[in-house]
């Protein structure tokens, strides 16, 4: 039970609401007004709230802490008003079979209360005028200068070219923690982290932004938090999706660079060709027991690109990737660094030293290998005159449209029932050589998707007159 109140807390009757017999553990907290702050004496505290939100959050705070550790009760109470030196501003009490999970649910309601409840904090101080003041941790506080923080860097990468970068990193396993970790470290001002996927016990030998108590947790959210931890000086967003088609633009669009650190085929492909046809810079590094490669993909400069090699998306089981075969965590940091490295030195230079090849490395004997990435004139997807063929093709079929009658279907079309499909559905079909006809169930809602991906290049998809009504 989460509640507010401009009143003492009595902390008698609250530990004794948790009492009961099944209970092996209760453990509390209790957060005082002190009488300093930052060097400045304080007099009082005012907490000002907005209540009906922080209700909301604080009460999902705490069922987030039911869900997560074994727990029988767990409350808060948060004050507001005014309160004097050595009152208690906020109580947290958790009680448990085991006081391991009675100790972990307090710490976790304490800190996330700090951190996403909307109250705000008025300082009295006995000689100056009050002031408000971040509601925040101690702890995260900023005490140091900017500058100080780059000082052993600043010779080599000047960080303030690095505070106006935008860089997406997909994926946020093996390979993106260190590249995370080493972006943020340097200074990069905006970083997107966007990964669906949750901590797994399995992850943590390699993936060290995230700790046993993280498990279950998003790890778009956790690894944001921890970089933003190391860094105080930039913004980072997470973002809790399954990079794709649909949704890839709005994640990379406005980013000087994007980092794919997935591990899985159709996803890389799928960064590719949305950053080749949007012309966004790509650094994408993989890892296969001991053998990784980095490549840069960009299509204003003349090298080749994946399509060049691969027309049609292989299959994970072709190739395998580390869920399957397992990786050191030390080999996969290692990429992970290279990965981050190759992407500072693009971003200060608008070019990395080696753009024109794809590098691998023998993580084994620590060697590397380079190959240039040779530029197929008849590729769609990077040449400029097939780019610019298509276009002009493009130009010619705005017009086009997009709706099929029932009576144009022929044998060699491919129906698609999108009814209990998702919008990321047809993404199952962008390289299908076949004229792909969607249908709902009023052709609605295929008419809408069909736009959408024309608008992405997909000129094969139609969307059929009156949906599945009509067939
Ligand atoms: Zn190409």
């Amino acid at each position: 039970m989460f509640q507010l109140t401009p009143h003492p807390i009595d902390l008698n009757a609250l530990s004794l609401s948790l009492k009961e017999s099944k209970a092996g553990a209760l453990v509390t907290f209790e957060g005082w007004v002190r009488n300093h702050n930052q060097g400045k004496p304080v007099s009082a505290l005012e907490y000002q709230v907005y209540e009906t939100l922080a209700e909301k959050e604080g009460q999902k705070i705490l069922t987030e802490a039911k869900e997560k550790f074994n727990l029988h009760e767990i409350v808060c109470t948060h004050r507001h008003g005014l309160l004097q030196i050595g009152e208690v501003a906020v109580w947290v009490g958790a009680s448990a079979s085991h006081r391991n999970d009675a100790f972990l649910a307090t710490r976790f309601v304490i800190d996330e209360i700090k951190h996403r409840l909307p109250i705000w904090k008025k300082e009295h101080y006995l000689n100056e005028k009050p002031e408000w003041v971040s509601c925040k941790d101690h702890s995260t506080h900023v005490h140091f200068k900017e500058e100080d923080y780059y000082r052993k860097q600043k010779s080599v990468v000047d960080p303030f070219s690095l505070k106006s970068k935008r860089v997406a990193v997909i994926g946020a396993g093996g390979l993106g923690c260190p590249v995370l970790a080493s972006l943020a470290a340097a200074g990069i001002g905006h970083l997107t982290v966007v990964d669906f996927d949750r901590v797994e016990i399995s992850n943590l030998h390699r993936q060290f932004l995230y700790t046993p108590a993280d498990i279950g947790e998003k790890k778009s959210t956790v690894a944001a938090k921890r970089i933003a931890q190391m860094n105080p000086f930039i913004q980072i967003k997470a973002v809790d999706q399954r990079f794709n088609a649909m949704n890839g633009l709005d994640l990379i669009e406005k980013c000087d660079l994007v980092l794919d650190c997935t591990d899985n085929l159709e996803t890389k492909f799928a960064i590719h060709d949305l950053c080749m046809s949007k012309s966004i810079p790509l650094i994408s590094a993989s890892i296969y027991r001991f053998e990784g490669q980095i490549r840069t993909f960009d299509r204003m400069q003349e090298w080749g690109c994946l399509r060049c090699q691969f027309k049609e998306t292989p299959s994970d089981e072709a190739i395998g990737n580390c869920n399957d075969f397992g990786v050191l965590g030390a080999s996969v940091n290692a990429m992970g660094s290279l990965q981050a490295g190759e992407a500072i030195r693009f971003l200060i230079h608008a070019r990395n030293a080696s753009s024109k090849e794809t590098i691998y490395f023998d993580l084994n004997s620590l060697s590397a290998m380079k190959i240039k990435n040779k530029r197929k004139s008849t590729c769609t997807t990077c040449s400029l005159e097939a780019h610019l063929q298509k276009n002009e093709a493009t130009d010619h079929t705005e017009t086009e449209r997009i709706e099929l009658e029932s009576s144009e279907l022929s044998g060699n079309d491919e129906l698609v029932d999108i009814r209990e499909q998702n919008d990321t559905f047809l993404d199952d079909f962008i390289h299908s050589k076949k004229r792909v006809v969607v249908f709902c169930h009023r052709g609605i809602r295929s008419r809408r998707l069909v736009h959408q991906y024309r608008e992405r290049g997909f000129h094969h998809f139609y969307s059929l007159t009156g949906g599945a009504c009509s067939l």
